[in-house]
């Protein structure tokens, strides 16, 4: 028998990977949306958060496709009327946040999952096996996509809690966070702000263990989600296309055949089946403290 799920925030993510995940998934059933403009052909829609959550107690799912700044008082109604909560990446606008969440979900006894999709990417588990017991000495990340593509006309990234560049690039964190055999912290920070904006453009980041971060949010033509790590006496590893290809001392390796929405979706339907939750916070955690020791350069005003 399928699960009932309804996504809440029908924009570019649910609309690009949600709903065709759902659907392919013989495990799901796409049973509401809630948008205030948004919806899905065929689906019923709601405009008001509560009206579907007294309306249809059938629906033990909800997965949040929201921007961060509204998600925590969708998460926190959904988990006080019992239900299982999908966050999408990142999980809060804050750390605090997602503890008081955690918190919810465990009273509740119902699931919560802070997903991070490019874990899912089909290289990142054999890189994790790569470097396992290893101890690491170099790693370099990547990260330059178009803000104007994957977020055309998207305000809320600019705006306090929507994270600027870091919202990919806590992607990239979300890889390391998971690959590596110990964990390194964020020492030295360089930020880009456009001028009259709140969030960076651009940034810069060391972390402990001779690990570097590059992000830019201005590349256009080809994007750039590479992560490159070196091991002492061990295996260069490469993680192209967002963690999706995995190379090992410069040989490609095969990986998972499941795209990353459907493994996520998978993954939930396999908590809630054992009652558990998946918060991990690490990468979070790195972008905090970037935004806490970064330095702030102002650049160039940007608009879309
Ligand atoms: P989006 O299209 O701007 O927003 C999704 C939908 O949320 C909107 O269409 C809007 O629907 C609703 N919404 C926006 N602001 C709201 C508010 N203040 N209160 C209530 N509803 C609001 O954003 P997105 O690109 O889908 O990103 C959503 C999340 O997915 C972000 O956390 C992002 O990091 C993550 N994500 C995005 C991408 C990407 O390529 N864009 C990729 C992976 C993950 P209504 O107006 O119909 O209510």
């Amino acid at each position: 028998m399928s699960r009932k799920v309804c996504i809440v925030g029908v924009g570019k993510i649910a609309r690009d990977q949600h709903v065709p995940a759902i659907d392919a998934s013989p495990e799901w059933e796409l049973a509401a949306t809630v948008s205030r403009q948004g919806s899905v052909e065929g689906v019923p829609t709601f405009r008001d958060f509560d009206v579907m959550l007294l309306e249809r107690p059938d629906i033990e799912v909800v997965s949040l496709c929201l921007p961060p700044q509204p998600r925590f008082q969708y998460a926190r109604k959904a988990l006080k009327a019992g239900r299982h909560v999908m966050l999408e990446k990142p999980p809060g606008q804050t750390l605090a946040e997602v503890h008081e969440l955690e918190r919810l979900a465990a009273e509740a006894g119902v699931t919560l999952f802070a997903t991070w999709h490019s874990r899912m990417g089909k290289g990142v588990a054999g890189a994790k096996a790569a470097l396992a017991g290893r101890e690491v000495r170099a790693g370099k990340i990547t990260w330059k996509e178009d803000v104007r593509h994957w977020h055309p006309g998207q305000e809320w990234v600019f705006e306090p809690g929507g994270l600027g560049v870091f919202d990919p690039g806590i992607n990239a964190l979300s890889i390391l966070t998971e690959i590596l055999p110990r964990p390194v912290h964020v020492v030295r920070a360089e930020l880009d702000f456009p001028d009259g904006r709140q969030t960076p453009i651009a940034a810069r980041v060391e972390f402990s263990r001779g690990v570097s971060m590059e992000l830019d949010w201005l590349q256009t033509g080809p994007q750039t989600w590479d992560i490159e790590i070196e091991a002492e006496d061990g295996p260069r590893v490469a993680l192209r296309s967002g963690g999706n290809e995995l190379w090992v001392d410069g040989v490609r390796q095969d990986g998972s055949e499941v795209e990353e929405y459907p493994a996520l979706y998978a993954r939930m339907a396999e908590l809630v089946g054992r009652g558990e939750s998946d918060v991990d916070l690490s990468p979070l955690v790195h972008v905090a403290d970037a935004m806490t020791l970064g330095r702030r350069n102002v650049v160039a005003a940007f608009e879309f």
